[in-house]
């Protein structure tokens, strides 16, 4: 998957073999979602073998998978070829499944309030390593594994470990191997596909170049630069007005609706004058507020926002027509909500 439809050809042929045994094997491979050779009945026994021991090595090795919500989110942590840990969760709704991936081991952003954050970086992920996540739910949802039957992955978030701009061409080949048709790619709609990021502006600006009409997601935190410098530490560089200048910038192109992710952060981040102050720099754009009530990691002194905070800080919004939802807290129990996956392996 590292490789696009026209270098799996020019890798088949390097091995000796016509060209169309890629797209013969790619649409095993994405359409049937076969990943055992001995299935691919359409292409000769010795020319499986030689293709999968050359071009198709093992990449994630599944150490632990806990689930929660009767069955139907899982969170499944990864070991990479290299001993590097990562995690993805797949959370089932009774309209669609999303898969929360990972698109860095670790994560260089540091921003206080994440799990992912305290370790660093470990590494990017290839393009490769970011879609098996993807391809490791579809399969097991296709062999019936999770509970509710037989289904599809309808959406990507990429929300797990990791900064994705900060990992910006293995990011944007994965966008491109997720939303192709087979035997390019997976066939999924962009339009269920969303890319959070810190705010790194330059990326973003690329992004919206790339034709990829994928939601965009600012985990903005705070309205203001005194506050967001703290939460969000890579504000320093990119300031609240530059980071939403871009923001619009990709809703004009893309004619996506921007995402705006706000963790309430109880006596942080909560109070009725920030959300003013939110609603204020929001209003009259294409945009939706995801209100996320703050996970507390281990060692944390913070905590989520009393549920009075909470509401009036809906209603601040509203009052200035911004679209606003409180994100469901799943996986919660099993560490797999939204900045607690940290990749203890205990
Ligand atoms: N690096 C990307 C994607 C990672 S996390 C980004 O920052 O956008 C996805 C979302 O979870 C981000 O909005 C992140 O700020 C948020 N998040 C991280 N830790 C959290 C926590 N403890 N509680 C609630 N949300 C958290």
């Amino acid at each position: 998957m590292d490789l696009d439809a026209a270098e799996r050809k020019a890798a088949v042929q390097e091995l000796g073999l016509p060209g169309f045994r890629a797209d013969q094997v790619s649409r095993q491979w994405l359409a049937r979602l076969s990943d055992d050779p001995d299935e691919w009945s359409d292409v000769p026994q010795e020319v499986r073998t030689t293709i999968a021991e050359v071009l198709l090595p093992h990449l994630l090795t599944p150490m632990r998978s806990i689930s929660c919500d009767a069955g139907t989110t899982v969170k499944t942590l990864w070991q990479l070829h290299d001993g590097a840990l990562v995690e993805s969760v797949l959370m089932r709704y009774p309209d669609r499944v999303t898969m929360c991936i990972s698109s860095q081991a670790g994560c260089g952003m540091n921003c206080p309030f994440c799990a992912t954050g305290q370790a660093g970086l470990t590494r990017n992920l290839s393009t490769a390593e970011i879609v098996e996540q993807v391809l490791a739910g579809a399969r097991s949802l296709q062999r019936g594994e999770i509970e509710g039957g037989p289904g599809r992955v309808s959406n990507v978030v990429f929300m797990g470990m990791g900064e994705p701009l900060a990992n910006y061409r293995s990011v944007v080949g994965a966008l491109r191997r997720l939303t192709a048709e087979p035997p390019e790619g997976l066939g999924m709609s962009a339009r269920g596909i969303t890319v959070s990021t810190v705010g790194l502006v330059p990326r973003i600006r690329e992004l919206a170049g790339e034709g990829l009409p994928v939601t965009l997601a600012v985990s903005l935190h705070a309205p203001d630069d005194t506050l967001r410098d703290t939460l969000v530490p890579v504000n320093t560089r990119w300031k609240v007005c530059e980071v939403l200048d871009a923001a619009w910038e990709y809703a004009d192109r893309t004619h996506r609706r921007v995402s705006i992710e706000y963790a309430l952060i109880r006596g942080i981040n909560d109070q009725r004058w920030r959300a003013e102050l939110l609603g204020d720099l929001l209003a009259g754009h294409l945009v939706h507020v995801n209100l996320i009530p703050l996970n507390p990691t281990p060692g944390s002194k913070w905590t989520s926002s009393d549920p009075r905070d909470e509401r009036e800080f809906v209603r601040a919004l509203r009052e200035r027509s911004v679209a606003v939802t409180v994100r469901d807290t799943r996986g919660r129990e099993i560490d797999g909500a939204c900045g607690q996956l940290a990749a203890a392996p205990s």
